[in-house]
C-alpha cells in the first residue's frame, strides 16, 4: 500500500488506523471474515473486473503520466468497491469494520497496479494476495481451527520471517500498546492468526461450515449468523447418532438414579454426584468417539457404564470408603 496501514495491537484488539478512520477489529475477526468470504466469487469479480478495464492499457496509460496517476487507477477502479463490498461476507462485522476491509482491498490492487513496471504476465497477480490463492485460504481455516500441531511454530517463523515493523507506543495516560506497520492484508492476517491462535476460539458451524466465535460455550456447533437460522434448524432435530446415543442414555441413567426405589435406598447427593459426573464423562466421549467415527465403542462405553443396581450398590460402597 502507498500508506503504510497503522495498527494498534491493544491486547484485546487490533485498531487499524487509516486516514481519519480507526476501526477495532477482535483477534480472529478479520481472518475469520476473509474465509467466510466465497473465495471463487471474490476471485472472479476482481479478475473479471480487472480484464475489463482492462489492467494492461490502464498501465500503459499511467506510465507516460508524471502526475495524478492515483486518481486515474481509482477512477477506472470506482465501479469494483461497491461489488468487493456486496461479495464479502459481512455476518461478523459492523457497517464500520465492512467499509474498512473494502477500501483495504481496493487500496491494495491499486497499489499494485500504480507499482508494476513493464510486462504484466498474470492478471491473478494484481489480485490481493487473501483472495489470490485459494491454498492460502484453505490454510488460513486450518490455522483458525486448530487443525495442525504444527501450524503455531510455523506461524512464528513466517512471522520473523515477513518482519512486520514494529514499536510500542504509549499514550498520555502511560497505556503503552504494540505498534504494527504493515504493507498488505496478507501481512495483517498474519498477525491476526498470530494473535487469535493462542487467545480466540473458532468453531466451524455444523449446518452452513462458516467459521464463527463461540459467545458462551468453547462447544458450540452452530453459528448464530442470519438471525441464528442454523440454530433454529438444528433446534430439536438430532440427526447425528453420537448425540441421539448421548441423549438416550442420560434419559436411560436419569431415570435409574431419580426413581423411588434407589432415591429410597441412597442418599440423593451421592446419586446426583454419580450422574453428574457420567454425564461429563458422556459428553466428553462422545465428542472423541465423533472424531474418530467410532460409533461401536461409544455404544460400548455406554452399555459399560450403565446404573445397573449392581453398579449402584459398588459406587455406594467406593463413596463410603473412600470418606
Ligand atoms: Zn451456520
Amino acid at each position: 500500500m502507498e500508506k503504510y496501514l497503522r495498527i494498534l495491537d491493544t491486547e484485546d484488539e487490533f485498531i487499524l488506523l487509516m486516514d481519519n478512520m480507526e476501526v477495532g477489529f477482535t483477534y480472529g475477526c478479520f481472518s475469520t471474515c476473509i474465509v467466510n468470504t466465497d473465495f471463487n466469487k471474490m476471485h472472479d469479480i476482481i479478475k473479471n473486473y480487472l480484464l475489463q478495464i482492462p489492467v494492461p492499457d490502464l498501465i500503459l496509460k499511467i506510465s507516460n503520466r508524471k502526475r495524478n496517476k492515483d486518481d486515474i487507477v481509482k477512477m477506472a477502479l470506482r465501479k469494483l468497491k461497491p461489488l468487493i463490498f456486496e461479495a464479502m461476507e459481512k455476518e461478523l462485522l459492523n457497517s464500520n469494520q465492512a467499509n474498512m476491509i473494502t477500501m483495504l482491498l481496493m487500496d491494495e490492487i491499486i497499489h499494485i497496479i500504480l507499482s508494476c513496471k513493464g510486462e504484466t504476465a498474470d492478471i491473478d497477480d494484481f489480485i490481493p494476495v487473501v483472495f489470490r490463492y485459494d491454498e492460502f485460504h484453505n490454510y488460513v481455516r486450518s490455522v483458525l481451527l486448530k487443525d495442525n500441531s504444527q501450524i503455531s511454530e510455523f506461524l512464528s517463523g513466517l512471522m520473523t520471517a515477513t518482519d512486520i515493523p514494529s514499536s510500542v507506543m504509549t499514550d498520555q495516560s502511560g497505556f503503552s500498546c504494540q505498534y504494527y506497520q504493515v504493507e498488505n492484508l496478507f501481512q495483517f492476517i498474519l498477525l491476526d492468526l498470530h494473535k487469535s491462535f493462542k487467545l480466540r476460539q473458532v468453531n466451524e458451524c455444523e449446518v452452513c461450515h462458516r467459521l464463527f466465535i463461540p459467545k458462551y460455550r468453547k462447544s458450540e456447533m452452530y453459528c448464530s449468523f442470519n438471525n441464528s437460522a442454523c440454530k433454529k434448524m438444528m433446534k430439536g432435530k438430532v440427526d447425528d447418532p453420537f448425540a441421539l446415543e448421548a441423549k438416550n442414555a442420560r434419559g436411560y441413567q436419569s431415570q435409574r438414579v431419580n426413581n423411588a426405589s434407589t432415591q429410597k435406598k441412597y442418599d440423593s447427593s451421592f446419586l446426583r454426584n454419580l450422574y453428574d459426573k457420567w454425564s461429563a464423562d458422556c459428553g466428553r466421549l462422545c465428542k472423541e468417539y465423533r472424531l474418530n467415527d467410532d460409533l461401536t465403542s461409544f455404544k460400548e462405553w455406554i452399555a459399560s457404564t450403565k446404573f445397573t443396581a449392581k453398579r449402584l450398590e459398588e459406587e455406594w460402597e467406593d463413596y463410603n470408603n473412600s470418606k
